[in-house]
């Protein structure tokens, strides 16, 4: 007898070649409006400077809650003691605005270049500002990473400083618009589940802790560290299709619902009409998909819950799942929903997979920013992998949305090819 496990055993194409993606500073626009009396402190260059200022898009904040501390030529030099003008930056920083209780202290390609230790700098400077402000440092850095690794180094790094406890709990790792995350929140609450505790928390008040009896499920697939992070505290992990599309979304709830004992008439009865909402908005994107072929390049991360939300939900044919990382057993269950058929890659070497992009002719490519335009122009449509990530497509009311998101670009394309004849 064999058993069907889709794609979870499905080999990966490694590769190790230039890549084409953010790096880990632009999780900082999104981490920056989910944790209110935090402020993000980017130690690195004037690149790195542009590169949030760009990323945040022409925003003009009364008090905006980052910022970079420059390194400047002799900084870079070691000709200046770094340390010294981070703490004199700081304390700057924290006398003006009294409002920040937890200070991000964020490492870039220069800083670790120069070895800027920020780790002794954030204990240093918890000690001098404790108990008002809690400092914390986490890599951003472009080497090797890419821009969703940001949030999970930042939630892994608060993962030690959270309180112990014994309590029987869920906790719930990951960052969402807050109307998404109510949403959420209800439907556990619906369910009976609780208490639920949700990482990152909104203030540094609120009370996030953890110990042996928290059991927590991932709302994104990209939180590898902070998985590890939690698991080191001795909670367990629930492992879980992500909550994308009905489906998704349903077994995600389950997984949970299955492991605090609740009744499969009570799951059932919450969930039926949310399901049956997102099953009617999902069937009229569908239209436009169905039968398609789709090609992901490497670049948020969500890129395998995606495609299984795309190909059994909206009927398309996956091509390639480039993914910058593959944690199997974080994407596992998504892995194994998917009918055998795409290759599924790891890392990037960009020249090799734009020719298979090339050949394959998909209807929809889904790359980073850097890629679309050129590609846009040799007659392909493609969809900005970065909007995945700043528009809310978690849960059932949001599952229309997500297929939209992916017709769109499609229905464009036929509408401008309607308009050349
Ligand atoms: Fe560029 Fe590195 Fe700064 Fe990111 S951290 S903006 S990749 S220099």
């Amino acid at each position: 007898m064999t058993v069907r496990t889709g794609c979870a055993d499905t080999p990966l194409l490694r590769e190790r070649g230039q890549r084409e993606v953010f790096c880990g500073l632009t999780s900082i626009i999104w981490l920056h409006r989910k944790m209110q009396d935090a402020f993000f402190l980017v130690v690195g260059s004037r690149t790195c400077a542009h590169l949030l200022q760009s990323a945040a898009g022409v925003m003009i904040f009364a008090e905006p809650r980052f910022g970079t501390a420059i390194l400047e030529e002799t900084d870079l030099a070691g000709l200046a003691d770094a340390q010294d003008e981070l703490d004199r930056e700081v304390a700057k920083l924290l006398s003006r605005r009294t409002d920040i209780r937890q200070l991000f202290l964020v490492g870039s390609c220069p800083s670790e270049v120069i070895k800027l230790d920020l780790e002794k700098a954030a204990e240093r400077l918890s000690r001098q500002f404790a108990p008002r402000v809690r400092v914390i440092n986490f890599s951003g850095s472009g080497i090797e990473t890419t821009f969703t690794q940001g949030e999970d180094a930042c939630l892994a790094a608060i993962v030690p400083t959270l309180p112990e406890t014994d309590r029987r709990q869920l906790l719930l790792a990951g960052a969402l618009p807050d109307v998404v995350q109510d949403q959420m929140l209800a439907l556990l609450d619906g369910l009976g589940i609780g208490p639920v505790t949700v990482l990152p928390a909104a203030r540094a008040d609120d009370p996030v802790s953890v110990g042996p009896n928290t059991v927590f499920a991932l709302v994104q697939p990209f939180l590898g560290d902070t998985l590890a992070a939690l698991e080191r505290r001795g909670a367990r992990h629930l492992p879980a299709l992500f909550p994308f599309g009905e489906e998704g979304t349903t077994e995600w709830l389950r997984a949970i619902a299955e492991e605090f004992g609740v009744s499969e008439e009570r799951f059932e009865r919450v969930t039926e009409v949310p399901r049956a909402r997102a099953r009617k908005a999902v069937a009229q994107a569908a239209a436009t998909l169905r039968d398609k072929s789709v090609f992901f390049f490497p670049d948020s991360q969500l890129e395998i819950p995606l495609a299984r939300f795309l190909t059994r939900e909206c009927g398309m044919d996956a091509l390639e799942v480039g993914a910058p990382y593959v944690h199997r057993r974080i994407v596992g269950p998504d892995m194994a929903m998917m009918a055998p058929g795409p290759v599924f890659s790891e890392g990037q070497d960009v020249d090799l997979q734009l020719d298979r992009a090339r050949a394959a002719r998909p209807d929809l490519t889904v790359c980073g920013l850097g890629l679309a335009n050129p590609l846009e122009a040799e007659g392909l449509t493609t969809k900005w992998a970065i909007e995945l990530v700043f528009t809310p497509v978690h849960f059932y009311e949001q599952a229309g949305d997500l297929a939209g998101l992916f017709s769109r670009p499609l229905r464009r394309r036929a509408a401008l090819k309607v308009g050349e004849t």
